[in-house]
């Protein structure tokens, strides 16, 4: 099987959290665009409808729109058996949901703290753990958690500890899920993007005065877009990336290397 055949997701089964917009909205139209039948799960209901929607009539793919609160187990357990119910199996998660909250340090109160902990770490493990339980069953898959560039560096001038360290454990997470489960054949791996233009920058009234600051600071001198995240999500969805577990991949147009 040559390359490019190795990349197509045909018959692959996958869902995507915070698939409504944004990042996983691009995600999910990647998996879609490759062959693969996806699942958006989110809060968002209504938004996560209307996007399966477009993303179904853009692609031809069974795209359907399931309401999930990554935080809360039961949630999680019925999501997984909505996906099941309706593709059978489940060979992609990408666990991608995900918070930013701007507060000092010294005046962040537990419930802040907790809030994007909850959502950006906790959240990843009870989705890559359902999931997972139900690829080791099958045999196989690939769960991919969203990460951050902020797994790395400290950005600056927004101050963003819980962010920050979420990001962090979102890395540690995956690189134990992929050696507990690499003999199972469930790989793990995660990404990490730089500065996306999406909604959580974009309708944030603290970041978005921030964006000339970031695009100085980056070799690139801009954001990344959305869709400059697809090809690694569809690699990293499919056979091609067989041998590739544990792995956090940056795509931040060099801004972690200076
Ligand atoms: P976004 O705010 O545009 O979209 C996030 C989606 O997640 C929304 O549809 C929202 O409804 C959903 N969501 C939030 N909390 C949820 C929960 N508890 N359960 C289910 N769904 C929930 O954000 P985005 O920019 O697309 O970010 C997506 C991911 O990428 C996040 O994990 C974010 O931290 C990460 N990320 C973003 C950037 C960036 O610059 N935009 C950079 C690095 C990493």
């Amino acid at each position: 099987m040559g390359i490019i055949e190795k990349l197509r997701l045909d018959n692959k089964k996958a869902f995507v959290t915070g698939g409504a917009r944004g990042i996983g909205y691009n995600i999910t139209l990647a998996l879609a665009e490759a062959g693969a039948d996806v699942a958006i799960v989110d809060m968002d209901e209504s938004t996560a409808k209307t996007s399966a929607e477009e993303i179904a009539k853009q692609t031809g793919k069974k795209i359907i729109a399931v309401k999930a609160d990554v935080t809360k187990k039961a949630d999680v357990d019925a999501m997984i058996d909505s996906v099941l119910k309706a593709f059978g199996r489940i060979d992609v998660a990408f666990c991608n949901a995900g918070i930013a909250l701007n507060v000092p340090a010294e005046e962040m109160t537990l419930e802040d703290w907790n809030k994007v902990i909850n959502i950006n770490l906790t959240g990843v493990f009870l989705t890559a753990q359902a999931a997972g339980k139900v690829m080791i069953k099958q045999g196989g898959g690939s769960i991919i958690n969203t990460a951050s560039m902020s797994a790395h560096i400290v950005n600056v001038p927004q101050p963003q500890c819980s962010y920050n360290a979420s990001k962090a454990g979102v890395i540690q997470l995956t690189k134990s899920l992929a050696v507990e489960w690499a003999l199972k054949n469930v790989r793990v791996n995660s990404i990490s993007p730089g500065y996306i233009g999406t909604d959580l920058i974009m309708n944030s009234p603290l970041l978005k005065p921030l964006i000339e600051k970031w695009c100085a600071q980056s070799p690139l001198h801009r954001l990344g877009k959305p869709e400059e995240l697809q090809a690694i999500a569809v690699y990293l969805a499919g056979d091609a990336s067989a041998f590739t577990t544990g792995s956090d991949f940056g795509i931040d147009g060099a801004f972690t290397c200076i």
